[in-house]
């Protein structure tokens, strides 16, 4: 196409206004709120990317299958059209309804975990690895060499090491492996897509060893894409035929409906074997509910059922990753560092290169969200040492390996106009990048702290870089 604009592959029929705070209203929200995003009011939010997850505008076809909503207790007409369209997609005829990606993890990974079980992957997911070191088994990140390089320009940085999948299988034994996890696309490792000959690769060791093989595929869709243009032999396949290949490479699958099946809240576990599936439907009755509904409501089926098919059109999946990599490209280009090639769900900006005067105990990434948000009226989530920083014995901050921020772009929600306006933000915030001060933190919780911690600034004079 002659055009370099991509324009939103869809039409607005209903709006959500956006209260325009001042530059004076947020500095106010943002020192009420501990310096801490988290703890804002979404109405004082301007751009909200603190996640993809439930933050998606469904379709006018998805309001309208919510009208058809069947709430009939059991076999309902909305859970058969989404078992129907489950059981297509994935080509697993065992398919488990629940209210969200971490309860399907809850039943499969209780389930198969235990003390002394292992669990490896590219990288588990936060809720991934809870739901496994809760039931006591143990969670081994096996991300491949090129993801550690912030700026090498491999194009599937998500993918598994493979022969760190055979090392890690002979050093615990295969008797002791529960399960071989492919995340699809690598979400904690900076929404980076995985490769086909990469699964292909994971599944052979798999085979060979009689390992159970899980796809978390909460971003099948996006990854497909990646695949697509990327991968040699796959520009003739389309995207929903690549994500059939990689399923069909499985043993089963866990998704959050969240992400893309392009719903507000939803999520599902599909299986090959009877006998695993009769075992977590069993877990399934006791806290999710009847196997025709899991937690889910009559009218959350029909638009996960219906949104299963919208996110694999190539014109949604061009919009959605081409407009993902604009707002990467644009910052780039005006000297932001971030994590590349960009992933297809989010922005990963390096605070900790962009405001190198101020150290990890400072929280550069925390500065970096409260700058966007005093400016902007964006709002952003630290992935640095605030989320991942522990504290060694004498109480001296242990900082996480990268002080990222993360802008996650919801589906179907934002336009050109507003991501343009995102970049003029950074640009703004680049002007004065050597005039932040850094920030400590006043009270935190135990577990968990991003969420709830206050912060307050470093009372010194800022340091010139
Ligand atoms: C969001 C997510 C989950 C958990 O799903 P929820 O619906 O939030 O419970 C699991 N894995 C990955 C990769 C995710 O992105």
């Amino acid at each position: 196409m002659p055009f370099k604009t991509i324009i939103e592959p869809f039409k607005i029929k209903s709006v959500e206004p956006i209260h325009m705070s001042t530059e004076a209203e947020r500095c106010e929200y943002i020192k009420e709120a501990h310096y801490n995003p988290f703890l804002l009011h979404s109405s004082q939010v301007i751009i909200d990317l603190l996640t993809d997850s439930g933050t998606s505008a469904m379709s006018s076809e998805q309001w309208a299958g919510m009208m058809r909503g069947d709430e009939s207790y059991a076999g309902a007409q909305s859970w058969e059209r989404l078992e129907a369209e489950i059981q297509d997609l994935t080509g697993y005829p065992y398919v488990l309804p629940t209210h969200q990606g971490r309860a399907a993890e809850r039943i499969l990974y209780s389930y198969l975990g235990g003390k002394g079980k292992i669990f490896i992957s590219n990288t588990h997911f936060d809720t991934t690895r809870a739901n496994i070191e809760f039931s006591g088994a143990t969670a081994i990140d096996i991300p491949c060499a090129e993801a550690r390089h912030a700026d090498s320009a491999d194009p599937f940085k998500g993918n598994m090491d493979i022969e760190m999948l055979k090392q890690t299988i002979s050093t615990y034994g295969e008797e002791n492996i529960a399960a071989v996890i492919l995340t699809v696309t690598n979400n904690s490792g900076g929404g980076q897509p995985v490769s086909m000959k990469n699964a292909k690769a994971v599944a052979a060791v798999c085979h060979k060893h009689n390992l159970l093989f899980i796809i978390d595929c909460c971003r099948i869709a996006e990854n497909a894409y990646f695949i697509h243009h990327k991968e040699p032999g796959y520009d003739t396949v389309s995207y929903r035929e690549i994500a059939q290949e990689m399923f069909a490479l499985a043993d089963g699958c866990i998704m959050s409906a969240k992400k893309d099946a392009l719903v507000n809240m939803g999520g599902f576990l599909a299986l090959k074997d009877e006998e695993l599936a009769t075992a977590c439907t069993n877990l399934l009755i006791i806290t999710e509910g009847f196997v025709t509904y899991g937690g889910l409501s009559g009218r959350d089926m029909e638009a996960i059922a219906i949104g299963l098919r919208e996110v694999f059109d190539p014109g949604y999946l061009n919009y959605r990753i081409k407009s993902t990599a604009y707002l990467g490209e644009h910052i780039r280009n005006i000297g932001v560092p971030l994590l590349y090639p960009i992933g297809g769900h989010a922005v990963y900006v390096d605070a900790g290169a962009l405001y190198p005067h101020i150290p990890s105990d400072q929280y550069p990434g925390q500065v970096l969200v409260c700058e966007l948000y005093k400016k902007g009226g964006i709002r952003a989530v630290e992935i640095g040492s605030v989320m991942f920083g522990k504290y060694d014995k004498h109480g001296r901050l242990i900082p996480a390996p990268k002080e990222l921020v993360r802008l996650a772009i919801p589906r179907r929600v934002y336009t050109q106009s507003h991501i343009d306006y995102v970049i003029e933000v950074f640009e703004e915030l680049q002007k004065n990048k050597n005039n932040t001060q850094g920030l400590k933190i006043t009270r935190e919780p135990k577990f968990l702290r991003h969420f709830t911690a206050h912060f307050e600034p470093y009372k010194t004079e800022p340091v010139l870089a």
